[in-house]
């Protein structure tokens, strides 16, 4: 027999989903759940829904947006791109409101030990929006092997295109991601980036 009683039980189960969170963990966040107004639970539980219902990927970059088109695309200068991993990457880079381009997201990195090819990332759709437009390719994906393996990858693509691609420069530890990157280390990363 289970120790929890069976919707706690099933609560927890669901909360130990989520990255990072074990199964003490997801017990205390069930218990706080149990603890809220049943207004609060409420709230809590449709702003899942409403979250999905609401977030999709930016038909352009594929970053996260309300509508078709993302504020960025919409507003932001086209010929710089910035290409990134994640989403996650794109608010690292965001904050500190220097960049004025705009991004494209590959939702993921070539990665043969996982068996992530160049064709399961968003690498068609980077090459499909290189125009006249577009002077300059920032490769800003993590400094590991994955990382740096896709940006060599894409620029060898770029390259005939005309196109500028530039990397990041180091002083981001290698092995690390942008993510945590401090803004001062990941700023001059992005003044001093290199072309490749
Ligand atoms: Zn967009």
């Amino acid at each position: 027999m289970d120790i929890f009683i069976e919707p706690i039980g099933r609560l927890i189960n669901e909360f130990s989903k989520l990255p990072g969170v074990g199964k003490k963990t997801a017990q205390r966040y069930a218990y706080k759940i149990i603890g809220m107004t049943d207004a609060e639970a409420k709230h809590f539980a449709e702003s899942i829904v409403y979250c999905k219902q609401r977030v999709k990927y930016c038909r352009i970059c594929g970053n996260f947006t309300e509508e078709e088109v993302c504020d960025i695309c919409k507003k932001r200068d086209p010929s710089t791109i910035c290409v990134v991993k994640e989403p996650k990457d794109v608010i690292a880079m965001e904050k500190l409101h220097e960049y004025k381009g705009v991004y494209h997201v590959l939702h993921g990195v070539i990665s043969p030990m996982d068996g992530v090819g160049p064709n399961d990332i968003r690498i068609k759709e980077l090459l499909s929006r290189i125009d006249g437009n577009v002077t300059e390719v920032i490769m800003a994906t993590n400094p590991d092997v994955e990382g740096e393996a896709t940006a060599m990858y894409v620029a060898r693509l770029l390259k005939p295109l005309g196109v500028k691609v530039t990397r990041l420069a180091h002083g981001i530890p290698v092995g690390s991601e942008l993510e945590y990157a401090d803004e001062v280390t990941l700023s001059r990363a992005l003044s001093e980036r290199k072309q490749i």
